[in-house]
């Protein structure tokens, strides 16, 4: 039986459109074939020219691969000695992960509201929570880093938060998982705070499957990290199998299970070749949908901002709720039974079970957060969509706003 839309009648397309779709071309799977018939699958010599490859794009000094972002958060939070009892300032409005490393440290994620207008922390709410500090308070001496996160690919105002940072001596944890093609006034994101984390995953800009990378200047870090990414084993123990002769290894560390696999890296060689081109792709559909929502009054679309390079990761609308006689997750219901697949980014975090029963977070403590995080949907960007693909999104849009507003 065929499915029927939920207002009746036929979805707007035959086929469910799948959100983010990851873009997998000819040339990723030969290198990732090549790959498997040398022999060498852990990290190894692609993994090295991923690297290198990387660490060009962004401008940086170096560029450590590891097996997610996540791990990347958490080993930049682990290099920079953040551990029990100290406090670090991140968004409420991310992914879990963000928040969740602070934790894994046995630190205290400390929530500063973002802007309304971009979704992005706000560096004159992180002002004010720092005027609360008296000379004797816990703050002035735990509070460690910042961890901004370039909510959409739009870069954080950096500029103030470098600048805070500095004043109050707290190291700058970017997470640039959306954000590899990022610039912030023509710097590239990845060479302005103390560390950044990129997050390969396969719906995210760059797709390795699973897969990260840390980017920082600092020389001693660099070469700590690579020790710690893989077990705390001395120097390129990779090349302990290797051809090179028998090297004894030591243990510096009791380090993680973080490398990334030269199976992910023959992916992400590739997928760094074409970052300029889809970014170029994503902008036009980015347009696109920008000029189709712009004469809905139901729908709130993303601000455009000078003196930055917006990643387009993701496109998302907020909905007027005041003039839908619906709410978010009907909307996406509904949006799905057009079978158009769509994503929520994010919910916010403050009030997920976890949060709110640790932490004491309630409704009300960070009202912009919450705008976004109620009124937010994802409309697929991938470069795997064709216009057409595209309109499809559109039209099922429209046709869910006519049946549901005021
Ligand atoms: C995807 C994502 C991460 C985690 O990336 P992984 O590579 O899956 O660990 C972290 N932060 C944000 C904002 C993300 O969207």
């Amino acid at each position: 039986m065929e499915k029927l839309a939920l207002f009746g009648g036929k979805p707007v397309r035959k086929k469910f459109l799948v959100f983010g779709a990851p873009d997998i071309r000819e040339k990723e799977i030969e290198e990732v074939v090549k790959t498997l018939k040398s022999g060498w699958l852990s990290t190894g010599p692609r993994v090295a020219r991923f690297e290198e490859d990387f660490k060009n794009y962004i401008g940086c000094k170096y560029a450590i691969t590891l097996n997610s972002c996540t791990a990347g958060l958490h080993l930049a939070l682990e290099i920079a000695r953040i551990g029990k009892g100290d406090k670090v300032i991140t968004s409420p409005l991310t992914f879990a992960s963000t928040a969740n490393v602070i934790i894994h440290q046995g630190a205290t994620p400390v929530f500063i509201d973002v802007e309304k207008e971009t979704g992005n922390i706000d560096p004159n709410k992180i002002q004010d929570y720092l005027k609360l500090r008296t000379p004797n308070s816990e703050l002035r001496t735990r509070l460690k880093a910042i961890i901004p996160v370039h909510l959409y690919g739009r870069p954080c105002r950096m500029d103030e938060i470098m600048k805070i940072a500095k004043e109050n001596s707290l190291f700058v944890i970017e997470d640039a998982a959306h954000a590899v093609e990022a610039r912030y006034k023509n710097k590239k994101i990845g060479n302005i705070g103390h560390l950044t984390a990129f997050s390969f995953y396969a719906t995210k800009n760059v797709v390795t499957g699973e897969g990260g990378m840390l980017t920082t200047n600092n020389d001693e870090w660099a070469k700590k990290l690579r020790v710690l990414r893989l077990h705390g084993l001395s120097k390129d123990a990779w090349k302990r199998y290797s051809q090179e002769g028998f090297t004894p290894y030591d243990i510096l560390y009791p380090g993680y299970k973080y490398n990334m696999m030269d199976i992910q890296a023959a992916l992400g060689i590739h997928q760094l070749k074409r970052v300029e081109e889809n970014l170029k792709m994503r902008e036009k559909y980015f347009r696109l949908y920008n000029q189709a929502f712009a004469k809905i009054p139901e729908i709130e679309t993303p601000i455009e901002e000078k003196n930055i390079r917006h990643a387009r990761h993701l496109y998302t609308i907020l909905l007027k709720l005041e003039r839908l006689k619906c709410d978010r997750n009907q909307f996406a219901v509904a949006l799905q039974a057009e079978n158009i697949g769509i994503g929520i980014h994010f919910l916010a975090l403050h009030l997920s079970s976890y949060y709110k029963k640790r932490f004491g977070y309630k409704r009300g403590d960070f009202p912009n957060a919450e705008y976004i995080s109620d009124r937010t949907i994802s409309l697929s960007l991938s470069t795997k969509l064709t216009e057409e693909d595209i309109n499809d999104v559109m039209d099922a849009v429209r046709k869910v706003i006519r049946h549901y507003k005021r």
